[in-house]
């Protein structure tokens, strides 16, 4: 594969089929990584064992194979990583920047004052387990650090991880690795230099680039496409249109996608291969919307 560099990937959650809002993320991730003559890769993150759906991964990889998608590396499991998430974790703890915490959810829901992503923790556990407690998850200490990114995107961003989201959890209460631990270990190992994804991944960047800078890994370049809600304004995933999309009939469902990405439409007489062609010498990145949200009207066919 010919490449600059640039190395992108698509990180799906094997918990339910590939809907319109994934594919969405999907198809910018690949045109970008594409239009840069670079590496994508998949990865699925099916760190989360319980909520994983059987079948999920094999339905994922087989759907965005019959949409066009092409991978470079093989497809790299979470659940085939713990160590690599442990010795990080080993390593945060090492440095000072971890405590164990006997919280529930109930009692920092309780405690905590509002923040943007839930409740900001208390801070009941930071200066040490509480007399009888037992410790129940790990926790990365914040402070009044303020981290700023621009999105290729969205714009600049800036966030105190400490004072909108607070002290949060690394390994969880069942013994999994956290999500935004495991996803900056990986998108590191894997060398990702460009990170394209949802923007409800927006508030959690701040607390990757923290992580990454106190493990000296490298910050790969961001960008957060548009979530996808529905008239009503919900989440997709929580709506009717979280229908999987239909892989029988890829090139309808890509140029609506395609459009919905603010690209300029290829000509309407294509085959797939001359799809993926065209959009990748049309993507201009700068098109997309800069919202976080792109409402859509459901149309029948996707139900
Ligand atoms: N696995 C995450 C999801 O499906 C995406 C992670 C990422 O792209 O950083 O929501």
């Amino acid at each position: 594969v010919s490449t600059n560099g640039y190395r992108g990937r698509f990180a799906p959650s094997p918990t339910g089929s590939l809907h319109l809002g994934s594919l969405l993320a999907a198809v910018a991730s690949y045109a970008d990584a594409r239009a840069h003559r670079g590496v994508w890769l998949v990865r699925l993150e099916d760190l989360d064992r319980p909520r994983e759906v059987p079948g999920a991964a094999d339905d994922i990889l087989r759907t965005l194979y019959a949409f066009g998608f092409r991978w470079d590396e093989p497809v790299v499991f979470q659940r085939d990583r713990t160590h690599a998430y442990q010795a990080a974790l080993d390593r945060l703890t090492a440095l000072g920047l971890t405590y164990p915490c006997g919280c529930s959810r109930a009692e920092i829901a309780r405690l905590g004052p509002p923040g943007i992503d839930g409740p900001i923790y208390p801070g009941t556990c930071r200066g040490g387990l509480p007399h009888g407690r037992h410790p129940r998850t790990i926790r990365c200490r914040t402070d009044t650090q303020r981290i700023d990114f621009s999105d290729r995107i969205q714009g600049m961003q800036s966030q105190v991880v400490g004072d909108s989201i607070g002290d949060f959890v690394l390994r969880r209460a069942d013994g999994i690795h956290a999500y935004q631990l495991a996803v900056i270990i990986d998108d590191a190992w894997q060398r990702v230099t460009h990170v394209v994804r949802g923007a409800d991944l927006l508030l959690s960047t701040p607390r990757q680039i923290l992580l990454q800078q106190a493990l000296g890994l490298p910050q790969p370049d961001y960008a957060h496409v548009p979530l996808l809600v529905d008239d009503a304004g919900r989440k997709l995933s929580k709506s009717l249109a979280a229908a999987p999309v239909d892989p029988s009939s890829p090139l309808a469902v890509l140029k609506r996608v395609w459009t919905l990405l603010g690209q300029e439409p290829p000509r309407s007489d294509c085959s797939l291969s001359a799809f993926w062609q065209q959009a990748i010498a049309r993507w201009r990145i700068e098109r997309v919307p800069a919202s976080s949200m792109l409402h859509f009207q459901l149309e029948r066919t996707e139900r």
